[in-house]
């Protein structure tokens, strides 16, 4: 049986949102590590799809410290230009990360928190949370889905089009992943693109980085006190990337409603007509990985966990970051991280700051 570690900060996940933690803690002088499930570095990046590209500028894409640099040739940073920066980043700040070492379970030891992994056991003063959604994909109940003889798969399994090439197949969800994987299937495929209603497409000279500066300035308009106005686009609008551009401007961009249920070969849409489908690519977002927390009885009925900023009420020596808005503003992005990153860091500091050290 191995023998207990002991450090005074405990980061699960080695992710840009530990990554960034990391970043931070280094600046200090508390002792900690970073524990991460995956092989190698880059968190959900190296996994997602062939063709996934930011929907920002490599300079609107940067962690802490060391900007993400320019794409060769332009254009916005493509998968393994993230992953490659992601991986030279946690090099660059000689981050101690300990891979592949998954946590299974974080539970209370008197003040301090013991983090229980497969390669054995972690006592910490105070532990960060940054697991990110990417190993929880969710996928929604729909009527006779059992019964489906078609493929389906989650947006974090596709890889390319050409795997569906000359298929029907109907891509679900009306978020970005939707519309660019469907972008690239309609040029193969018979695609059929399935929306809750109408998706909002952002003009074509939005991007994010206009939608992060938008979204900032109506948080600062909060904080001081002034009316921030009506919303104008959101995070989760669709920004318009080259290729979902591309699929507009040749009419492959429309949507069509949640049909009522699925049969052995197919759909059958509200009006009672049936389609035969080959597969299903259901583009219908994550939930966080939050089930080491259980033990902890910090999981709510919603399978977050109640924050003030990204610290934890009910055990207010367990941080969480990266998770989305609830764990801080645009935290789920590398331009939006820092700010929770550093925020946790500094109170973690301040909790820190009269505890005895870890190994009297
Ligand atoms: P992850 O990258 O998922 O990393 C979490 C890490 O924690 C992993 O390494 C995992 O192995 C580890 N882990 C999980 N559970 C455990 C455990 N129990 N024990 C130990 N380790 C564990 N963001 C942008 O900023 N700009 C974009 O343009 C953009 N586009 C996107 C497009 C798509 C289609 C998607 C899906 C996401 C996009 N994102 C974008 C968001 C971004 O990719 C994710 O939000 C980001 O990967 C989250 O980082 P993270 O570090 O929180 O989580």
């Amino acid at each position: 049986m191995p023998e207990t570690q002991n450090r005074q900060v405990v980061v699960i996940g080695g992710g840009q949102s530990g990554l960034a933690v990391g970043y931070f803690l280094r600046r200090t002088e508390l002792d900690f590590e970073i524990l991460d499930a995956n092989q190698g570095p880059g968190g959900a990046w190296p996994s997602v799809w062939d063709s996934l590209h930011l929907f920002s500028p490599a300079q609107w894409s940067s962690l802490p410290g060391w900007p993400m640099p320019p794409v060769p040739g332009g254009g916005y940073p493509g998968r393994d230009h993230v992953a490659a920066y992601l991986a030279a980043y946690e090099e660059r700040y000689r981050l101690p990360i300990r891979r592949p070492v998954r946590v299974e379970a974080v539970e209370r030891a008197g003040d301090r928190l013991l983090v229980r992994t497969d390669a054995g056991s972690w006592m910490a003063s105070a532990v960060v949370s940054a697991t990110g959604g990417a190993s929880r994909p969710f996928v929604p109940d729909y009527p006779g889905a059992e019964s489906f003889r078609g493929r389906q798969l989650h947006s974090s399994s596709y890889r390319s089009a050409q795997e569906f090439a000359g298929q029907r197949v109907l891509v679900v969800g009306g978020g970005n992943s939707g519309a660019q994987i469907l972008a690239e299937l309609s040029l193969v495929a018979e695609a059929t693109w399935v929306t809750p209603e109408a998706p909002t497409f952002l003009p074509d000279e939005v991007d994010g980085r206009v939608l992060f500066e938008r979204a900032t300035e109506r948080l600062r308009a909060q904080h001081e006190g002034r009316d921030p106005g009506p919303p104008r686009g959101g995070l989760g609008d669709i920004v318009m990337v080259p290729p979902v551009r591309e699929a507009r401007d040749r009419g492959a961009l429309q949507s069509v409603r949640p049909f009522l249920r699925f049969e052995p070969d197919g759909v059958v849409r509200r009006d009672g007509s049936r389609s035969p489908v080959d597969a299903v690519i259901w583009c219908t977002g994550f939930r966080p990985a939050l089930d080491h927390l259980a033990p902890l009885g910090v999981l709510e009925s919603d399978g977050r966990v109640a924050v003030r900023g990204g610290r934890s009420v009910r055990k207010p020596r367990l941080w969480l970051v990266g998770y989305g808005d609830w764990t801080g503003f645009a935290s789920a992005t590398l331009a939006g991280v820092t700010r929770a990153a550093r925020s946790a860091v500094q109170e973690i500091g301040s909790a820190l700051a009269d505890a005895p050290p870890v190994n009297a």
